[in-house]
């Protein structure tokens, strides 16, 4: 391949860099990179992936742009709330260098499409932000042989690696054998996010990729880096494959993608979703304080600072966080619905209550949220 006059001319600051040069430019225009998420990772790493050059991006995103989302994913603009993210990436990214080849794939990654699509491209860039997708990239790659470049972030936190046993480095699973319970880990959407965080993550996960491309420096492979935004802290962990990793180990027993929702423990979703036995709706929520015979009493289990952005008239604050200290404050025969913020910090609050003896204990489904959208529009969502 030649490079035109016009892209001379746009990457000449990585044509006068000797360890790019003409070669590896080259290098980089001829790679191809697999996104997994168009969100607060995937923003940076597809818009400097693209700038760089990187001749084939694929987006894999199923999700729509959320106004919440705008805080960090800054591949999407206001205008585009309510687009496909993977349809929103696309066209910034074209924007930014019209060269580069954009695949979309507007779908979850699953068990069945995962190999298919990772195939088709040379390295893997994990922006995803649950469990099941990650140990499903994970495992894909290790069975393709593709480098699986890993970043995490939660509040002021972040992680980087890079995952490649067939370079010699572990695998993800070599780092996390196992899921954590299911709610154990809260979501950027439970946990909250700095919003520049993945911008810093997202640009060391692209740096790695420019330098896989181009056979450069020292990568990632078997170690972890370890950010701290607070304290504005970098530390490093080295990593070493595990010889009994069940899929990159001597004798691995994980030798085709497996059921990974099952893997994480998450249960699927009932037909009926109002059918859970510990869970009431917004609905039902609305009942309990408008009548106050029924003697059912609505507690919000959320903590202070999400109650200053947003609550419902008439019920009181019981924060999760002082639940194990004050929970004798309240009546064990009482009914109570918790209400939280999406609805799962109110039914591990449920299981914690029952174990104390409580009897009449439901979480409100969706909560707060679900309250906004389906009750109250006045309340503002977070
Ligand atoms: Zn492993």
């Amino acid at each position: 391949m030649q490079l035109s006059n016009d892209e001379i001319k746009r990457y000449s600051r990585h044509l006068i860099l000797p360890e790019v040069g003409m070669a590896g430019q080259k290098k980089i225009c001829s790679s191809s990179v697999l996104c997994i998420g168009a969100g607060g990772l995937g923003s940076p790493i597809a818009m400097y992936l693209a700038a760089a050059g990187v001749g084939k991006i694929g987006i894999v995103d199923f999700d729509t742009v959320d106004f919440s989302n705008l805080q960090r994913q800054i591949i999407h603009g206001t205008a585009d709330v309510g687009r496909p993210k993977a349809e929103s990436a696309k066209e910034t990214i074209n924007a930014i260098n019209p060269n580069v080849e954009v695949v979309i794939h507007n779908t979850r990654l699953t068990s069945e499409n995962a190999l298919q699509i990772i195939e088709q491209y040379d390295v893997v860039v994990d922006g995803t932000d649950n469990f099941p997708t990650r140990y499903l990239t994970n495992d894909a790659c290790v069975l393709l042989k593709k480098p699986n470049v890993y970043g995490s972030i939660f509040r002021f936190e972040g992680q980087a690696s890079v995952f490649a046993p067939h370079l010699g480095g572990p695998c993800y699973r070599c780092l996390y054998p196992e899921p954590p319970p299911p709610g154990m880990v809260p979501s950027c959407a439970e946990g909250g996010v700095l919003g520049v965080l993945p911008g810093i993550i997202g640009c060391i996960q692209a740096t790695e990729i420019l330098k896989l491309a181009l056979g450069k420096g020292t990568s990632m492979v078997g170690r972890l880096l370890l950010f701290n935004a607070l304290d504005m802290k970098f530390r490093e962990l080295k990593l070493r494959r595990d010889p009994a990793c069940p899929i990159c180990g001597d004798h691995p027993t994980i030798k085709a993608l497996i059921d990974y929702d099952q893997f994480c423990g998450i249960a699927p979703a009932p037909v009926d979703p109002t059918a859970h036995p510990d869970e009431v709706t917004v609905h039902e929520m609305k009942k309990a304080l408008d009548d106050p015979k029924l003697g059912i009493k609505v507690l919000d289990i959320r903590e202070q600072f999400e109650y200053e952005i947003a609550k419902v008239d008439g019920v009181p604050l019981f924060p999760t966080s002082q639940i194990q200290q004050r929970f004798t404050e309240l009546d064990p025969n009482q009914q109570y619905y918790l209400c939280c913020k999406v609805g799962s910090r109110s039914l591990s609050a449920v299981d914690f209550l029952r174990q104390q003896g409580f009897k009449y204990v439901k979480s409100v489904k969706g909560g707060i949220t679900a309250w906004s959208e389906e009750i109250d529009s006045k309340v503002p969502r977070y």
